[in-house]
């Protein structure tokens, strides 16, 4: 099956003719994976900063393609904390190769916010020559050389949970610390908390596709075309939720559920937080396509970058 990049961002919103919502993107991405790819796997780095590894684990538990094939056919992952075999001086002495041999070349998937205070210590990813190796000194090893950077979840996003109210670490997301270090390495935000699975295989995807038609500098800029004011792809976050809420009418006709045992009416007086979040969960859903958020519980807005002091308290709407 062949796509041009037209159907290729119309498929991130399943709205291929022969493609329903079940089947979403992922065999005609694996098609025209199997189409473009030649044997080159762009090597990708995960770096784990401040976070609960709960977007490894979402990625872990992508359906189709299997997450053996993301990593086995799609990408070629390098370094993961929580995948990877190795460890210590001999981990850090591959990302050091990786990004000297594709220098302009690879990809930085970073995972968690940047602590800076304390001189970086409140994370430290390994060390080398008895030298504590800092988030903050890896970032700024790593990211003038990378060819993009992707910041998976709302922590590497926007700074997240580990830059919330009480925070005593100083955190900030990929493009504010990026920002603050004159590197202007493009930035893929996928926020989410964690972000759904399709969203980050989807992404790389469509990047891959757009790198693989028109080499990596125009490839990437097709790709920033992409992205919202926010740094997200729009294809995937580009619409409201309570826009397109199955309760919106109820929300319109003024039905809202007074607990969580209700499972009729608007979930607004619960505190959702749909009116002000974006993304296509009430499409796409979640676990294999078994449920989402608003269906058992409500929206807590964990896309934006305001999440979460700007979305609590969680469970009410002032
Ligand atoms: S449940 Fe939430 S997203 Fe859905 S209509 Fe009500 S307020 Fe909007
Ligand atoms: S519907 Fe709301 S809580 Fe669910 S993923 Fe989207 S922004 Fe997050």
């Amino acid at each position: 099956m062949s796509l041009n990049r037209r159907d290729f961002v119309k498929l991130c919103t399943g709205t291929v003719a022969g493609f329903g919502v079940a089947q979403m993107f992922h065999p005609a991405i694996h098609e025209a994976l199997a189409e473009t790819l030649t044997g080159q796997r762009p090597p990708v780095i995960w770096l784990q900063g401040q976070g609960c590894t709960g977007c490894s684990v979402s990625l872990l538990n992508n359906v189709n393609p299997s997450i053996a094939d993301v990593l086995l056919k799609i990408i070629s992952l390098e370094f993961h904390p929580t995948v990877m075999g190795s460890e210590g001086v001999q981990a850090i002495d591959h990302i050091r190769a990786i990004a000297k041999q594709f220098k302009g070349q690879f990809f930085v998937v970073v995972e968690g916010a940047i602590p800076l205070a304390k001189d970086g210590k409140f994370c430290i990813i390994g060390e080398a020559g008895h030298k504590e190796i800092s988030m903050v000194d890896i970032m700024k090893e790593l990211a003038p050389n990378a060819a993009a950077m992707l910041a998976i979840g709302t922590c590497a996003a926007y700074g997240g949970i580990p830059a919330a109210k009480g925070s005593e670490t100083e955190s900030l997301g990929v493009s504010a610390f990026l920002k603050s270090c004159n590197i202007a390495t493009p930035v893929v935000n996928i926020p989410g908390c964690p972000p759904q699975p399709d969203w980050i295989v989807g992404t790389l995807a469509v990047a891959l596709k757009f790198i693989n038609e028109l080499g990596m500098e125009k490839g990437l800029a097709e790709v920033v075309k992409l992205l919202d004011a926010q740094g997200r792809p729009k294809p995937f976050f580009g619409r409201n939720v309570h826009e397109n809420c199955p309760f919106l009418k109820d929300f319109d006709e003024g039905k809202f559920s007074a607990n969580f045992n209700e499972k009729e009416g608007c979930r607004y007086d619960l505190g959702c937080k749909g009116p002000a979040a974006y993304c296509d969960s009430f499409e796409r859903k979640w676990n294999g396509g078994v449920n989402w958020c608003v269906a058992n519980a409500t929206c807590i807005g964990c896309t934006e970058p305001d999440f979460p002091d700007g979305k609590s308290p969680f469970y009410a709407n002032k």
